[in-house]
């Protein structure tokens, strides 16, 4: 096993919706800690920069807009292997084929507004956590 950080989104859909403090209650469940938390709303470049490894998609514009359309909350969790057990906790991208009890499952409205974002990689994770926060908004403990 291995402790791990992973960078976390509630997006815009979720923090709409109100679900944001059910879904924090499941990421506290799963025996994440929660090094670091912030709400903010992405602008156009910073949407285009964080999502750039998609910018050949089809979806690219509409996944932009989506995630600046009202404001997310980006938040670091660390654990025994974070990236993996967030992104099993979130479920599966198009949220019709994700696991039943997954947060997707339960609050995606659409295969684009699926509700919450995780890391990929470990490497992934460094980027994505140097993105929104700088070491002194980390609180480890
Ligand atoms: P994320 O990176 O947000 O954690 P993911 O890793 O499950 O999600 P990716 O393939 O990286 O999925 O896609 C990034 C995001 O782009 C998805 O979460 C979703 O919001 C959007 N997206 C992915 N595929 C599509 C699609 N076919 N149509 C519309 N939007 C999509
Ligand atoms: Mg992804």
């Amino acid at each position: 096993m291995t402790i791990e950080r992973t960078l976390a989104i509630i997006k815009p859909d979720a923090v709409a919706k109100g679900v944001a403090g059910q879904i924090l209650t499941r990421i506290e469940n799963a025996s994440f800690k929660v090094l670091a938390a912030k709400m903010l709303q992405l602008a156009p470049e910073q949407a285009r920069s964080f999502y750039g490894v998609h910018r050949n998609r089809p979806f690219y514009q509409s996944l932009c807009a989506f995630m600046t359309q009202g404001p997310c909350i980006a938040m670091v969790l660390e654990g025994e292997n974070a990236i993996q057990r967030w992104r099993d906790l979130m479920g599966a991208t198009d949220f019709t084929k994700a696991a039943p009890g997954t947060i997707r499952k339960d609050f995606a409205s659409s295969i684009e507004a699926n509700a919450v974002h995780g890391s990929d990689s470990p490497a992934s994770a460094v980027v994505e956590i140097a993105f929104f926060f700088s070491s002194l908004e980390i609180c480890p403990r």
